[in-house]
């Protein structure tokens, strides 16, 4: 009686959940993040289940071959949803049809060669095996795709490494014990079905956990960036400033505005398309050149901001330097434009500041400084006037 009530709640819940999973999916659209994947697989496994309660027992049937066939094709659609919550493009229909028919076909040959424990001893050990393949991805995850997840990934290969261990015994007590093993009221298989209803009950509000966690992710990052050059906007400098003078040891930074010279001519010449393209090459050069940590943006038409947040005055002006003469090497050669394009900057460095508040002041110094190095001719690095200090 208690099993069937937790086999009956454990339905509810996979089911409930895989509708849950397909209405996120519908509001993601395009990039579903592997819900529809889960939906499925929490659809087949709830279904698994339900076949389970209306056979009552261990039965040589259609409806058990379904059963089983169900029950190990839904940790196969967990594990493409997982790939595809990751970024890989793996398909999910023709994988699980092609799944669900060798598994159909080789119950059959099972049962017919050697008997009905066979049968139930081979899902649990293909579903120890399935799940257990399940804790090594996700082991192997914590040190390459999903580093950013380490405490929800060790959370996860705890508890499935559970669901390997409960279903790894199953398959010993029925080779020892025969059919006895699956006993709906059993000691073991109570404990499994709690097992299992209490994973029903805390998986899915972790994978939306991690859902919501890669929404938030990109919505941040889609605030903090430029959408044509990647680069940091004027939002996303102040915040990773503002977190880079948080930290307890946190040395002055110097600010470099780079503007591109004469690029109005680029746009009169070649056109706007072709302006992009060559703003999109400054920030790549720019990005390149810089040092490890520094922060670069762009704040404006052509306009850029490099903030160092590590060095002295010396360094950084042989950073600002480098930038210039980095940009001023490479030609960019276009497709329509007859001859390689040739552009210059001109950057214009602030003096040391060591507050974020302090980045709309460094900003005017640097502006002060470029405006000096374009009357001075272009093309060229210009530190800001001292500061007046009365006292
Ligand atoms: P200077 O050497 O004094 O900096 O001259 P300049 O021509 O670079 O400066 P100016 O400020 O006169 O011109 C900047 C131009 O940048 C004008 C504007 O049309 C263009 N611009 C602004 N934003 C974009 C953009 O996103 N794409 C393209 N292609 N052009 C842009
Ligand atoms: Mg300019
Ligand atoms: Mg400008």
């Amino acid at each position: 009686m208690v099993a069937t009530v937790l086999v009956g709640m454990l339905c509810a819940h996979l089911l409930c959940f895989a509708v849950m999973f397909l209405l996120i999916s519908k509001r993601l659209h395009g990039k579903k993040m592997g819900m529809d994947y889960f939906a499925m697989g929490n659809l087949l496994l709830g279904l698994a289940y339900v076949l389970q309660l209306l056979e009552g027992g261990p039965a040589w049937s259609l409806m058990s071959v379904v059963n089983h066939t169900f029950s190990l094709a839904s940790p196969v659609a967990y594990w493409l949803g997982a790939m595809r919550f990751f970024g890989y493009s793996v398909p999910l229909w023709h994988p699980l049809l092609i799944f669900s028919v060798s598994y159909g076909a080789a119950q059959v040959l099972v049962q017919w060669s050697l008997g009905p424990v066979a049968r139930y001893a081979m899902l649990s050990g293909m579903s120890a095996l399935l799940f257990f393949v399940m804790v090594m991805t996700v082991i192997y995850g914590i040190r390459t795709f999903a580093r950013d997840l380490y405490g929800e990934m060790v959370f996860f290969a705890v508890l499935i490494s559970g669901i390997c261990v409960l279903n790894a015994l199953k398959f010993m007590k029925l080779l020892e014990g025969g059919l006895d093993a699956l006993q709906m009221d059993g000691t073991f298989q109570k404990v499994f079905y709690i097992y299992m209803s209490s994973l029903a009950t805390v998986l899915p509000p972790s994978i939306i956990w991690l859902v919501l966690r890669r929404l938030t992710d990109e919505l941040r990052n889609i605030a903090a960036r430029d959408p044509m050059t990647q680069l940091f906007n004027r939002r996303g400098l102040t915040d990773a400033l503002k977190q880079h003078f948080n930290a307890r040891e946190a040395t002055p930074a110097y600010l470099l505005i780079v503007d591109v010279d004469h690029f109005k001519r680029i746009n009169d010449t070649h056109g706007h398309q072709v302006g992009d393209t060559v703003l999109c090459h400054v920030a790549e050069v720019l990005g390149a050149t810089v040092r490890r940590g520094d922060l670069v943006g762009r704040i404006g038409g052509e306009e850029f901001v490099v903030i160092c947040l590590e060095g002295d005055l010396a360094g950084v002006m042989q950073l600002a330097e480098r930038l210039r003469v980095a940009i001023e090497a490479q030609a960019l050669r276009i497709s329509g434009v007859a001859q390689p394009l040739l552009c210059t900057i001109t950057v214009g460095v602030s003096h040391a500041f060591a507050r974020a508040e302090d980045l709309e002041e460094a900003m005017q110094q640097a502006d002060a400084a470029l405006y000096c190095g374009k009357a001075g001719g272009r093309n060229r690095v210009e530190l800001a006037q001292p500061v007046y200090n009365p006292a």
